[in-house]
């Protein structure tokens, strides 16, 4: 579609009628201004949320990211070249030789608690009580910690019953893109590349994008396929698809609330509801960087009753989480995997 069209588009469907109408006239699908789809555009790229958790680790260099991650060279130099464009990464000169290093800026480095309520999410729901492979130490107190995503406001941890929701100043509805995941849902294997990692496994369940605007959609209360697939304006193959999948992953459990014609909804397991956290997380990201100083939507945490941020706060002192503090135990020897240690292991 031309860029005027799309822009024109855009401005009839911040009205109501004017979007029921085009809804008619055409079959173009609209989606909702939502921070963690955008957030997700970027993490749910296997590639991508690779090279970011190395460079979390230390790694800066073209080649340590090749040896880590086993990458062919063309498409490091692609995402490497992307996630400077999106200013996840900036290049500079290395300290020796002529060879350029590519090093995480702030944006970069504030996706850090995103990916420690994922690990949280990973090492209590998808291992099975063995040992998960990264045990964290908060260098602020010295303590092992188990980081919980908290209401920025009280501290208090953050509870999917305790959140209301209004929109923001960002609210509306915008023309879906066409492309990558629509249709196929992402091959989850490529995530587990590398080193053994929590995070790996959450984003094979929710890495695919329409997986977890579904997710979204139980944490907003619908529950219903018509329902969900009204908000979400998703073909019905791939709800169906992703449905099934989230079932078999316990994500989602399939309740019959109708007899004839026969009718299920979906409800989000325990399993589920612990994804929260990290939407939340991945949410405010969004808010912080892509969404101009305009959140689409506020959330106000019951318990206090204040508008607030999640904030991935250390259990033991309550001290946000962030990357220069952490050091790291590993249940795994790095170089069985080309990769590094992380620099500050103790
Ligand atoms: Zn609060
Ligand atoms: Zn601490």
């Amino acid at each position: 579609m031309a860029r005027s069209a799309t822009a024109k588009l855009a401005t009839q469907m911040t009205a109501p009628a004017a979007q029921a109408r085009t809804k008619r006239a055409s079959p173009v699908r609209s989606e909702r201004n939502c921070s963690v789809a955008r957030t997700l555009d970027i993490v749910s790229d296997a590639w991508a949320f690779l090279i970011i958790r190395e460079a979390f680790f230390g790694t800066r260099t073209f080649e340590t990211f090749r040896a880590a991650l086993d990458i062919p060279r063309a498409t490091l130099t692609d995402r490497l070249r992307k996630l400077t464009r999106l200013q996840i990464f900036r290049q500079v000169a290395a300290e020796t030789g002529q060879r350029k290093e590519y090093r995480l800026t702030r944006m970069g480095f504030d996706l850090y608690p995103s990916f420690i309520a994922l690990m949280q999410f990973g090492d209590r729901w998808l291992y099975d009580g063995k040992q998960p492979p990264l045990v964290l130490v908060h260098g602020t107190c010295g303590c092992e910690s188990h980081p919980i995503v908290a209401c920025s406001e009280c501290a208090a941890e953050i509870d999917v019953h305790a959140v209301q929701y209004r929109d923001g100043p960002g609210a509306g509805r915008k023309p879906a893109q066409a492309g990558r995941n629509t249709r196929r849902a992402s091959d989850g294997s490529r995530f587990m590349q590398g080193r053994p990692s929590s995070v790996s496994r959450a984003l094979q369940i929710i890495g695919d994008k329409w997986s977890f605007m579904v997710v979204r959609e139980g944490f907003f209360g619908n529950r219903r396929y018509d329902r969900i697939q009204s908000e979400l304006g998703i073909a019905p193959n791939i709800l169906t698809d992703r449905l099934s999948r989230l079932v078999a992953q316990g994500v989602l459990i399939r309740r019959l609330y109708q007899e004839a014609p026969e009718r299920y909804e979906y409800l989000l397991t325990s399993m589920g509801r612990a994804l929260y956290g990290p939407f939340i997380t991945m949410l405010a990201w969004g808010d912080r960087w892509l969404a101009k100083g305009k959140p689409p939507l506020l959330l106000r945490h019951t318990t206090c009753g204040h508008d607030f941020q999640a904030a991935v706060i250390c259990n033991e002192c309550h001290k946000p989480i962030i990357a220069a503090d952490m050091r790291y135990k590993l249940s795994y020897d790095p170089r069985e995997f080309g990769a590094l240690g992380p620099r500050s292991i103790a």
